[in-house]
């Protein structure tokens, strides 16, 4: 048995990754099940192709949702530091950039 989307890597609401994860799932492990000899080897490559991205965009998400709970300070500092610092627009391609090969 395996499990994929929320039941298996619940992400904060602030992620607004979830649903993406779980179509990801999907399409990772039918690419699996595809190229794998059995169903048990394409489990062990599903999750050795995916984990740690799912890892790292869950991650995100937390520290997402833990930036919007700031101390008084910050809340005031914050918008100062966002205003001058420069904009990099590829810093997030990792996780919107992200596309599943497939043959
Ligand atoms: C406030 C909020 C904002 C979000 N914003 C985003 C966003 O911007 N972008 C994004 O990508 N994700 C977002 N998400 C996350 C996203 O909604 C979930 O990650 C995604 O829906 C997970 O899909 P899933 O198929 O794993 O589970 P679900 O979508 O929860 O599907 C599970 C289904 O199983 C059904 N079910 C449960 N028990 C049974 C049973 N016993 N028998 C039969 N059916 C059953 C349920 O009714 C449900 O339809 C947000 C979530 C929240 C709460």
């Amino acid at each position: 048995m395996i499990i994929v989307g929320d039941p298996a890597h619940a992400t904060s609401p602030a992620s607004g990754q979830g649903a993406s994860m779980a179509i990801e799932d999907a399409v990772t492990l039918a690419k699996c099940l595809r190229d794998a000899d059995s169903v048990p080897a394409a489990f062990t490559a599903y999750e050795s192709l995916h984990r740690a991205r799912v890892e790292r965009v869950v991650a995100q998400g937390k520290r997402n949702g833990d930036g919007k709970t700031l101390g008084p300070v910050m809340r005031h500092v914050l918008p100062l530091i966002l205003k001058l610092r420069k904009p990099n627009p590829d810093a997030m391609d990792w996780m919107y950039g992200h596309r599943i090969t497939w043959d």
